[in-house]
């Protein structure tokens, strides 16, 4: 994997670093989020591990930012703060998962292969499985068992932003951002979506849309 790590304490970046080196990944380290944003122009990571107190602003900022452009790469955060509200923060915000410091470098590399692999997802030449659902990222579709689904535009892209992210919550805010491009006054549009692509699926379909009250959807195994 080649991750990115964000931590203003260099003493635990660099653990981090030298221990997932170690493990054979590739890393690579910013000490803010303005210095993470400049690596993320320049190269392309597959994960992200980020401090949530940093010098210019809060980890989150960073992640709901990244979101918003669409950037599906797993998501860490790694915090000193434990409480139920600041994890459910974490998740709307768009993370896939969330460690309390202090913690075991083990524990991080341990959670990282777990974001890669829940929802039995797998990705194999830029097609995303859960399920029997795939996002064909080259084709542009989707298909259930092997069979394209005849989705609108917008229906495709809530499933290409969702899919590499399975159980992960996205905020209704998040999902508007990625798929209109701007948020709406109303929760209207989203749900006349969200209704297509469930009605797309079908109800014997393995994979559905769950809304989870306060969190937002999230993509699950049935
Ligand atoms: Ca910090």
């Amino acid at each position: 994997m080649r991750i990115l790590i964000v931590e203003d304490d260099t003493h635990i970046a660099e653990n981090l670093v030298l221990y997932l080196e170690m493990k054979g990944h590739e890393c690579d380290y910013a000490t803010s989020c303005r210095g993470a944003r400049e690596r993320i122009a320049q190269a392309e990571f597959d994960a992200l591990i980020v401090d949530r107190g940093l010098p210019d602003s809060d980890g989150l900022a960073l992640i709901r930012e990244l979101r918003a452009q669409g950037n599906s790469l797993w998501i860490l955060v790694l915090t000193a703060r434990d409480t139920l509200q600041d994890k459910l923060a974490g998740f709307d915000a768009g993370a896939d998962d969330y460690l309390p410091k202090p913690f075991a470098l083990q524990e991080v590399e341990a959670r990282l292969a777990a974001i890669a692999r829940r929802g039995k997802l797998r990705e194999d030449a830029g097609v995303w499985r859960l399920g029997d659902i795939e996002y064909d990222a080259a084709a542009q579709e989707v298909r259930r068992g092997g069979v394209a689904l005849h989705l609108p535009p917008k229906a495709l892209r809530l499933l290409a932003v969702m899919l590499p992210h399975p159980n992960r919550a996205f905020s209704r805010r998040e999902l508007e951002l990625a798929i209109w491009g701007h948020e709406h006054d109303s929760s209207d549009n989203l749900r006349s979506l969200l209704h297509t692509v469930r009605r797309q699926l079908g109800e014997t379909c393995g994979v559905e849309i769950v809304n989870r009250h306060g969190l937002g959807y999230k993509l699950a195994l049935r």
